[in-house]
């Protein structure tokens, strides 16, 4: 199933300000889903819930539809202009241009696409909503589609300005994040991801997402991805508390060995991680207190050494 969704998904193309067949494609899988309603803001973000029973929402998944690429003969997004002087060969869309590679290719446990970056993000969160279908689960939940993250968190921006998404929601952003920009490794899980390179997340809600991983018993690497800001921070600076899940990925923004432009990859386990720990977080009971655990561990040693303490005078 997470298979097919990413493969209709990142079968269309994309640019900053250019989402449309994206969107068009994710409103169509969202509609099979008879629990979820999507909308539409000012901007064009999709913000889609996921309601069944009565419960409240605590999360809001965030994903964006674009890919740096050409629009209009100036190049948007952040890819190094010693890749781009070597002029790659395009596929013209019309309003904009692409590099011309595979949309997806399917090899070695890996995904391979001219947009992994975030297009498996959205495909990630669509298969969350088919997921919470299949199972009937009792639960709310809602997912952001944002436009033009790579030119800077245009859609994330404009959504948080317009007060539309409750702040009492954690953003989770979900991400492909360069596997340079940390020490996490392809295939050895979903990485919940404690900040970017330019800020670092919501103690609590990271604390939170680590726990239902181990509940759920879900391999995960937890670490700072400093290769790229994601939307995370943007939402933060609006008062949102959040968090971040990202899986490692290679050939960031299309730049391959020996400069030359080529397909990202993602690692299939590690992305179906990612679905699996968003089910697990979104239909999970809430831990009171994401940090009992550590703090039960931590006073159970303070005990044991009890007898080092000083008698009282
Ligand atoms: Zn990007």
């Amino acid at each position: 199933m997470l298979l097919d969704i990413a493969r209709a998904i990142l079968a269309q193309p994309t640019a900053p300000f250019h989402e449309d067949a994206v969107r068009a494609e994710i409103l169509m899988q969202l509609a099979q889903c008879p629990h979820v309603t999507t909308e539409l803001d000012d901007f064009g973000n999709v913000i889609a819930c996921y309601r069944r029973g009565t419960g409240e929402a605590r999360y809001a998944f965030a994903a964006h539809m674009d890919h740096p690429a050409y629009v209009g003969g100036e190049f948007l997004g952040g890819v190094p202009v010693e890749y781009r002087e070597k002029n790659p060969p395009l596929r013209d869309f019309g309003a904009f241009a692409m590099w011309d590679l595979p949309a997806f290719e399917l090899r070695d446990g890996r995904i391979f696409s001219r947009a992994c970056d975030d297009l498996i993000g959205c495909a990630a969160m669509v298969a969350l909503f088919h997921e919470l279908e299949r199972a009937g689960a009792e639960t709310c939940v809602h997912g952001l589609f944002t436009r033009a993250e790579e030119v800077g968190f245009v859609g994330a921006i404009r959504l948080a300005q317009s007060g539309r998404v409750p702040k009492t929601l954690t953003v989770v952003s979900l991400e492909t994040s360069s596997e340079k920009g940390g020490p996490a490794q392809m295939g050895a899980g979903v990485i919940v991801r404690v900040g970017d390179r330019t800020s670092i997340f919501d103690d609590a809600a990271t604390a939170s997402l680590l726990d239902a991983a181990q509940r759920a018993e879900i391999p995960v690497q937890r670490c700072l991805m400093s290769g790229g800001t994601c939307e995370a921070t943007a939402y933060q600076l609006y008062g949102y508390r959040s968090a971040g899940l990202c899986v490692a990925l290679g050939n960031y923004h299309n730049c391959g060995p020996d400069t030359q432009i080529a397909s990202e990859f993602v690692s299939v386990d590690d992305v179906a991680g990612m679905v699996r720990l968003m089910v697990a977080a979104t239909t999970g009971a809430p831990a009171a207190d994401p940090h009992a655990a550590l703090r039960a561990r931590l006073e159970a040693g303070v005990a044991s050494y009890a007898r080092f303490t000083e008698p009282p005078v």
